[in-house]
């Protein structure tokens, strides 16, 4: 039995698992692609055929980025990775998006912003702003419905007018979808789908638009926080966000003591902000 190491593969049990050219097989003839294996999958194949062998930190890495990019709806990243992805919904405007900006470019932090259509129409120098200064734009539908109590007719023109006016304004259509309120059924996923974007929810959920204080946001996101996680917040709304702006330091602070690297939520996953 051959352990390819070198190459970053290993065999199990007649079966070559590697790294390098995401394919799984014995022959070339017999490949199968890593990406079409779950990481469950791939983890009974490594324990049940060869216990003398473990998967290293990054062949798990490898099985657990390929099950995320190959599902529709996803909350968090790998656990396995020290990273984080702060999302803030409902924008633009031009007062709360504008000040949580100024954060993220003094610490160097991007992050990703589930836009709503109507206000990309009304804002759409400060969409250009959270494009050029390195941010990721997702699509929040136009207007905040809950889909789910919306027909199918609502539900498509609710995201496909917002993929327009964003592509309208920055050049490039997105790939990342959050429903409001994170409600979603059969006819959001299928529109989703034949979109060829992703449903993105959270792992944690601050509920700052919920008039909390910065201590109760700090607070559940002390609680909530795990690695790879998704930071829910909001850069939009009501007046509570004051203490958005205070918090967010804050927590970058605490991260960065931690060691933990700020990514956009595509780089999270594994895949495309864009079309
Ligand atoms: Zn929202």
């Amino acid at each position: 039995m051959k352990i390819a190491r070198s190459i970053g593969a290993i065999l199990v049990g007649g079966v070559v698992l590697t790294g390098c050219t995401n394919f799984v097989g014995a022959a070339e003839s017999n490949l199968i692609p890593v990406k079409d294996l779950s990481q469950e999958k791939l983890l009974a194949m490594s324990e049940r055929t060869l216990p003398s062998v473990k998967m290293t930190t990054n062949d798990k890495l490898l099985a657990e980025m390929n099950t995320l990019r190959s599902k529709l709806v996803m909350s968090q990243g790998s656990s396995l990775h020290k990273q984080v992805a702060f999302t803030f919904d409902d924008g633009p405007d031009t007062h709360f998006t504008n000040q949580v900006l100024d954060i993220l470019k003094k610490e160097g932090v991007p992050a990703t912003f589930f836009l709503c259509g109507n206000n990309v129409k009304a804002h759409p120098e400060v969409v250009k702003r959270i494009d050029q200064e390195g941010h990721s734009i997702g699509n929040h539908s136009w207007n905040h419905p809950q889909l789910t109590k919306k027909d199918q007719a609502t539900i498509n023109q609710q995201i496909t007018s917002t993929n327009d006016v964003i592509k309208n304004v920055i050049g490039k259509t997105p790939t990342l979808f959050r429903p409001p309120y994170g409600a979603f059924n059969q006819g959001v996923r299928d529109k989703v789908q034949q979109l060829n974007m992703k449903v993105i929810l959270w792992s944690v959920d601050t509920l700052d638009w919920n008039h909390k204080s910065k201590d109760q946001i700090m607070e559940a996101y002390h609680k909530e926080f795990k690695p790879g996680g998704i930071i829910l917040q909001h850069s939009s709304g009501n007046e509570g966000l004051k203490e958005t702006v205070k918090a967010l330091p804050e927590m970058i602070r605490d991260l960065k003591s931690k060691g933990y690297s700020f990514v956009t939520v595509d780089k999270l996953i594994g895949i495309k902000a864009y079309q």
